[in-house]
């Protein structure tokens, strides 16, 4: 049929890349095999389609960001949010210790530290480590419409190197952004990206949010209209760092990245897409992945700016 024979013919084309590296900060992204390659389109009705090795499980990394802010804004609200983390890109690297200069809050919550302190506020004041987690695992698990689990093995290897996140969250701790010790935020944080996800399951994420917040397997209403609405928003603005301007205006589908090589984007009322390849850009973004978000971007003129 048409669409699979599209999606083999497109990998096809991109497998033969091989720039870019993986992620080496921790054992098991240094050891992902770095030939996998794969992707996967859903439809608003749970309609999957799939090239390459669909079924390969990574871990969520930042792509986690994005849903995480949406369960603290079905939490808190939007206004208690925002007092908290801002929405102006940062321009800046993922991990840069930075602040708002006038706010003193965390830019936004696509860099860890708007994402740290977005893991921060879920659950009732003074959360354990482990609760948190839990409410992590099962909100992520309701947007992919199955259960998903943490692989402890890349959620060791993170705390073993979590320097930078330890840093980011002593600063946030400093200003009393929040009041959680910093250690079991960077740790809750790290049990957050090492969440494993298929690209199907990356798909029917992103087209959860595609589809104004409805998952198309569960029919579940994941997230509210609005606060769908703002996740899409800050994503396509913050979420690609500082490669937000590029992709936006080359590829045009909001999307995000994540380290261990998935990338996942949005098709508002149309579709969810993943895919992964493990090798790295200078961003941290998926190499192939960004070549096959182009390619499909220029070819279905999915560019959300384009006149239809
Ligand atoms: N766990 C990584 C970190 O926070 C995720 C980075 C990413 O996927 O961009 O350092």
């Amino acid at each position: 049929s048409p669409i699979p024979d599209f999606l083999d013919e497109t990998l096809d084309r991109f497998r033969p890349d091989r720039s870019g590296e993986n992620a080496d900060y921790i054992p098991d992204l240094a050891s992902a095999d770095p030939e996998k390659l794969a992707i996967c389109i859903s439809t608003l009705d749970g309609v999957e389609y799939t090239s390459g090795d669909a079924d390969y499980e990574f871990s969520i990394q930042s792509m986690s960001k994005p849903f995480i802010y949406g369960l603290a804004l079905e939490q808190e609200g939007l206004a208690g949010v925002l007092e908290m983390v801002g929405v102006e890109p940062s321009g800046e690297k993922f991990n840069e210790l930075s602040l708002d200069k006038k706010s003193g809050r965390p830019l936004n919550p696509m860099i860890n530290a708007g994402a740290m302190t977005i893991h921060s506020i879920l659950g009732d004041p003074g959360a354990s480590l482990a609760e948190r987690t839990e409410i992590v695992r099962a909100g992520l698990s309701r947007f992919a419409g199955r259960e998903l689990s943490i692989d402890e093995s890349v959620a060791d290897g993170e705390w073993r190197e979590a320097y930078r996140n330890v840093a980011i969250a002593n600063m946030l701790r400093s200003y009393d952004i929040f009041y959680d010790d910093p250690d079991e935020v960077v740790r809750g944080y790290i049990e957050q990206c090492a969440i494993t996800v298929t690209v199907k399951d990356l798909a029917i994420m992103a087209s959860t949010l595609a589809g104004g917040g409805i998952n198309p397997l569960t029919g579940e209403q994941v997230l509210s209209p609005r606060v769908n609405r703002q996740v899409l928003a800050v994503m396509m603005t913050c979420g690609m760092y500082d490669a937000a301007g590029d992709w936006m205006t080359e590829i045009g589908i909001p999307a995000k990245s994540g380290v261990s090589g998935g990338v996942f984007g949005v098709m508002p009322g149309q579709v969810g897409i993943a895919t992964f390849s493990p090798r790295l850009d200078r961003h941290g973004t998926s190499v192939r992945g960004a070549k096959i978000f182009q390619d499909l971007s220029d070819r279905l003129s999915l560019h959300i700016m384009d006149a239809p």
